[in-house]
């Protein structure tokens, strides 16, 4: 009577299980390989929690010699968008995650275990839930919303657990008999897992951050496949990390409460369970207590937004790296320009407590990597963020395509380089004084009131260009700014400036502020003596000269 019904209810599925079973065999791969996916839903959004886990996914296969690939999760019609699949392989690719199987593009995908996208499989799923069906563990149900609203309407008042189960699964009480003839007469239904599951009976489960978890066993008759003949998430999950092959599932935090039905599934569907690695939520400090990072309210949710303030993927993904493993940390101060690979996560040491995303952090550890860079590369990234955030500076680093990576190489190698680049975005503020069509166009007065008299200031000026020469080595340099220095009774070095303050106007530092402020607008720069040689006597003639006015 079963296979009738089964047939009845799946008239188009020829295929059985075993089918499925070959045509996806066991993978060919090293002892220890991982398997792992990235199975997001197409909603044209990449949050920073996926990236996370994508990040994940990709270093435990790289680390173990496995296979990474990307599902895409869109049986949940309402939240698909048109390109949602390009938007999120785009927005990998942006931090350096590629995959080695699944969807590549709206159209194509590539690996010998899909498809890989859930649309695409209905048959697969249908063949499985039949296959239960055949087997008097699943049942069609053709409760309404009205009857699903009354009971549970009847659960409230009796405060107990909500849901299809027990005596309140009305439709798992039909006859097959019954169940045939009402799906003869065209009722729509959907397809529930008889669950063999029993109140008093508890299971433990071993999560690979959260460690051993004990939960009451699965009573609930859950849907598995919906009246558009789609599969529920559940039954999708254990269909495709099955067939896929997957050895490691890493996904949020919030699955590990439907862990009791998972466990079901498979033991129903006669799997073999993978490992589960659930990640925390990411979460946020708001205004001294942590709460969960929101797409709505947090613009810092959008993995796109790094991007667009011009955080190089290497600093957003070693950031990512410092949540996930803490000692990522000290590996990286040890070993600044080693590729991430030589890292081994460890997927034990995730906290299982949620992961606060801290923006000041994440701008001290861009700065170190900004800190690597040569100066072609933070010229070569910097001006792709400005051609498409700040087309202005873009036009004009590509005007002086020189003048600025001198500037950008001052302080670039050796003992202290200068770690004063977070971002892509605070580019205009390190080289706009150097363009003069910038510069000339600003107003820098609070400056210079700051040091001393206009009058002085102007004899300092002059005096200065008098000994200037932009071929002196920089001991000649700082030599000639002792003797201006001096000339106009500042100490010529600052110890002697502390020793008797009152002897000296100041001392040689105010003198190279004067200098700097009048040539740059600006207080703190890299290194003068460098600043100076590159912008040239001519260009710091013409910006002193506007005291004349
Ligand atoms: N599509 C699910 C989500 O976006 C994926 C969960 C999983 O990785 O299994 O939450």
């Amino acid at each position: 009577m079963s296979k009738e019904l089964a047939d009845l209810m799946f008239p188009n599925i020829d295929k059985t299980p075993e089918y499925y079973e070959e045509l996806y065999p066991k993978r060919n791969l090293p002892e220890g390989a991982m398997v792992t996916r990235f199975a997001p839903s197409p909603t044209g959004f990449i949050h920073i929690g996926s990236l996370f886990g994508a990040n994940l996914d990709r270093r435990l296969a790289d680390q173990s010699n496995g296979v990474c690939y990307l599902r895409i999760e869109d049986t949940d019609g309402k939240r698909e968008i048109d390109d949602g699949i390009n938007v999120i392989i785009n927005g990998l690719k942006v931090f350096g995650i590629e995959f080695d199987e699944g969807a590549v593009s709206e159209s194509e995908e590539k690996g010998s275990y899909g498809p890989y996208i859930q649309s695409r499989r209905k048959d697969i799923y249908q063949c499985y839930a039949k296959s239960l069906v055949e087997r008097g563990l699943a049942y069609p149900c053709f409760c309404t919303p009205e009857e699903l609203d009354a009971i549970r309407e009847r659960q409230e008042k009796l405060k107990i657990v909500p849901g299809y189960y027990g005596e309140f699964a009305t439709c798992r009480k039909l006859s097959v008999s019954q169940m045939i003839e009402r799906v003869k007469n065209g009722e729509p239904y959907v397809v529930r897992l008889k669950s063999p599951g029993s109140m008093s009976k508890k299971i433990r489960f071993k999560d690979a951050v959260r460690g051993v978890i004990e939960f009451p066993e699965n009573v609930q008759d859950i849907v598995i496949i919906k009246s558009d003949g789609l599969p529920t998430y559940h039954f999708a999950h254990a269909i495709d990390d099955h067939l896929m092959r997957t050895t490691h599932v890493i996904r949020g935090e919030e699955w590990v409460s439907s862990i009791p039905l998972h466990v079901q599934l498979f033991e129903v569907l006669g799997f073999e369970m993978p490992e589960y690695i659930h990640t925390p939520t990411i979460m946020k400090d708001d205004e001294g207590s942590k709460r969960k990072i929101s797409k709505r309210k947090d613009p810092e949710a959008a993995a796109s937004y790094y991007k667009d303030n011009g955080i190089p993927k290497e600093a957003v993904i070693d950031y990512l790296m410092n949540i996930l493993n803490s000692n990522f940390e000290n590996w990286r101060k040890e070993n600044p320009l080693a590729p991430l690979s030589e890292f081994k996560v460890d997927p034990h040491k995730i906290s299982s407590s949620g992961a606060l995303l801290d923006l000041v952090k994440l701008a001290d550890v861009s700065k170190n990597t900004i800190a690597t860079f040569s100066a072609q590369r933070v010229y070569e990234e910097g001006l792709a963020w400005a051609e498409e955030f700040d087309t202005e500076l873009a036009g004009l680093m590509k005007r002086y395509p020189d003048y600025t990576k001198g500037i950008l190489n001052i302080e670039r190698t050796g003992t202290k380089v200068r770690k004063d680049i977070s971002k892509w975005a605070d580019l205009r503020d390190n080289l706009e004084y150097l363009y003069d069509e910038v510069f000339f166009t600003k107003e820098h007065e609070d400056e210079w009131q700051k040091i001393t008299e206009a009058s002085e200031i102007k004899e300092i000026l002059k005096a200065y260009l008098e000994v200037f020469d932009e071929n002196d080595d920089k001991d000649t340099w700082f030599a000639k700014m002792k003797d201006v220095s001096e000339k106009f009774g500042y100490a010529r070095e600052v110890k002697d400036f502390k020793k008797n303050p009152d002897s000296y106007k100041g001392h040689v530092g105010d003198i190279s502020t004067v200098i700097r402020v009048a040539l740059t607008g600006r207080r703190n720069t890299p290194d003068l003596y460098e600043i100076l040689k590159l912008m040239g006597r001519e260009r710091a003639e013409k910006r002193f000269a506007r005291l004349e006015d």
